[in-house]
């Protein structure tokens, strides 16, 4: 059985891909390095913790969606305030 990773495309549809992730790169709050994060946003708003590649510090994320489910912000928090 072979699994496609690949956005299937619906016929009649925009061609929206299934899976939207986009790649953001932002400054730690942390250390201040600029990493590299991918925000999924086909999920929506949400907040979770990721840890930052050059210091390792538990970084809060939140994403935000506009209206059209595009993404439109992130915020980047210490975990510790
Ligand atoms: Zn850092």
């Amino acid at each position: 059985m072979i699994l496609s990773e690949r956005p299937q495309k619906v016929d009649g549809s925009e061609g929206v891909a299934v899976l939207r992730q986009e790649e953001l790169w932002v400054g730690c709050p942390y250390c201040g390095e600029m990493i590299e994060i991918l925000v999924d946003i086909s999920l929506g708003e949400q907040q979770y913790i990721e840890d930052c590649s050059v210091c390792c510090a538990p970084i809060l994320m939140r994403t935000q969606v506009d209206a059209a489910g595009q993404f439109s912000h992130i915020d980047l928090k210490r975990d510790d305030e």
